[in-house]
């Protein structure tokens, strides 16, 4: 076996920050990714300032912070306009220590194979693990070129990870959240607006301002399974939103049909017995896939990720610059299942008790809402940003790196 390889499957946010973290450990990483490129599914991603901690320790942190957009007022409205709760960008920076930047998905995929070395991800390359191995034998992972034996395999093959299922094929898997979502990446409309999440019966808008002057809006509303519009997801964004506040009618008016991405939400529900089994850690939405409803999937990827190589440690030791003797799989990603599965177990169901209270479709239930998130947050101006507690002050059990 090669004592420092490392296959990581799956080139999303999760399986390239692990790519990184490894390889400034001394690992030979490789990537291998499914689809032809890297161009990521997705619009824009909020990163927290717990992802941008954990970035800090892969050096990366900064080039994220200085994308942030957000200045001024924000926060929660209801769909004729009226605020119910406010914040500002100053108070959530310093309830959290670090702004919540907003940045296009591309941006954040180049950033991080900006850190890797050529030729360390390989596209076009479906892999299939084909056995976990243990304490005392190499993983082994299957491409259309052949197998590979690795010390280490990343399973950060998504949602629908085949890596989980050979893991554990008694696990149920993902589950329907009962809602679909919609997202786009527009110019940013005329008149000014203040970023806001906008919640009426059953649905949800939002607007948040990008570094390059763009704006990145979402949409969520309860639906069945597979729905798609009869005529096109722009004209079904018209009929639920349209005369919502200002600035939804105007980024309306400025989408373009065919680039309004439409996603089903799906979770996992049931929480896997463990994030490995062998040789093989697990990570991101292959490991505990969450509604989008607090913004975390991808946070908490990027979490799992410097966790990860944290426990795994350096495979070469500097002291000795020779083979790190005390990588012992079975101790290592115990370890790291121990640190990261009851936490985002947690995130699991908050994200999924919050995206219910989103989704309240009935009446009086809207208009009850409505009046309680007022109410408490005239109590102060933290409501917005409380839910956010012990999820976006998380620290990394490592220390930073110097910036990249
Ligand atoms: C509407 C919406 C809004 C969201 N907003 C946010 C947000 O603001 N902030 C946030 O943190 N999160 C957000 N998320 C969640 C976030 O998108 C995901 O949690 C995150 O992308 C998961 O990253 P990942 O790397 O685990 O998986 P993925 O991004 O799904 O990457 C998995 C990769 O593995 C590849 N792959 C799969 N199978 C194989 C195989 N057999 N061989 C090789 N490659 C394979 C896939 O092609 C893919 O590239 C949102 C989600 C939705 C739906």
């Amino acid at each position: 076996m090669e004592q420092h390889r490392a296959v990581v499957v799956g080139a999303g946010i999760g399986g390239l920050t692990a790519a990184v973290a490894l390889h400034l450990g001394g690992w030979q990483v490789t990537v291998l990714e499914r689809s032809a490129d890297l161009a990521p599914v997705g619009a824009g991603i909020g990163l927290a300032p717990n992802a941008q901690r954990a970035l800090d320790v892969i050096g990366l942190g900064d080039r994220v912070r200085a994308l942030a957009a957000w200045q001024g007022d924000g926060g929660m409205r209801a769909p004729g306009g009226r605020w119910l709760a406010r914040t500002n960008a100053k108070a959530a920076a310093a309830r959290f220590g670090g702004p919540l930047v907003l940045l296009h998905r591309a941006t954040l995929v180049d950033i991080l194979t900006s850190a890797l070395p050529d030729g360390a991800v390989r596209t076009g390359a479906a892999a299939t693990l084909v056995d976990p191995g243990d304490d005392h034998r190499p993983a082994r992972v299957a491409t259309s070129d052949g197998e590979i034996e690795a010390a280490l395999v990343v399973g950060a093959d998504g949602i629908r990870s085949a890596t989980r299922h050979a893991l554990f094929p008694g696990h149920p898997g993902p589950r329907y959240a009962g809602c679909t979502t919609w997202r786009v990446v527009v110019p940013a409309p005329e008149r000014p607006f203040a970023p806001h999440e906008t919640w009426g019966a059953g649905r949800l808008w939002g607007t948040q301002p990008l570094k390059d002057g763009r704006i990145y809006a979402y949409a969520m509303a309860a639906a069945p399974a597979g729905g798609r519009a009869p005529d096109d997801e722009k004209a079904e964004l018209l009929r639920l939103f349209g005369d919502w506040h200002h600035p939804v009618p105007e980024i309306l008016a400025a989408v373009d049909p065919a680039q309004v991405l439409r996603h089903d939400v799906h979770h996992l529900t049931d929480p896997l017995p463990a994030y490995h089994q062998g040789r093989v850690a697990l990570l991101g939405d292959a490991a505990h896939a969450m509604m989008p409803s607090l913004g975390q999937g991808g946070n908490q990827a990027i979490e799992d990720a410097v966790v990860l190589a944290h426990h795994i440690g350096p495979a070469v030791d500097a002291r000795l610059t020779g083979p790190a003797a005390d990588f012992v799989p079975s101790r290592a990603l115990a370890a790291y299942t121990a640190d990261r599965l009851p936490r985002t177990t947690a995130i699991v169901r908050k994200a999924a008790r919050t995206g219910a209270v989103t989704l309240l479709a009935a009446r009086p239930a809207v208009a009850l809402r409505a009046t309680l998130v007022s109410a408490v947050s005239r109590f102060g101006p933290g409501l917005v940003l409380r839910g956010f507690d012990g999820i976006a002050d998380w620290r990394p059990p490592v220390a930073p790196a110097r910036s990249a």
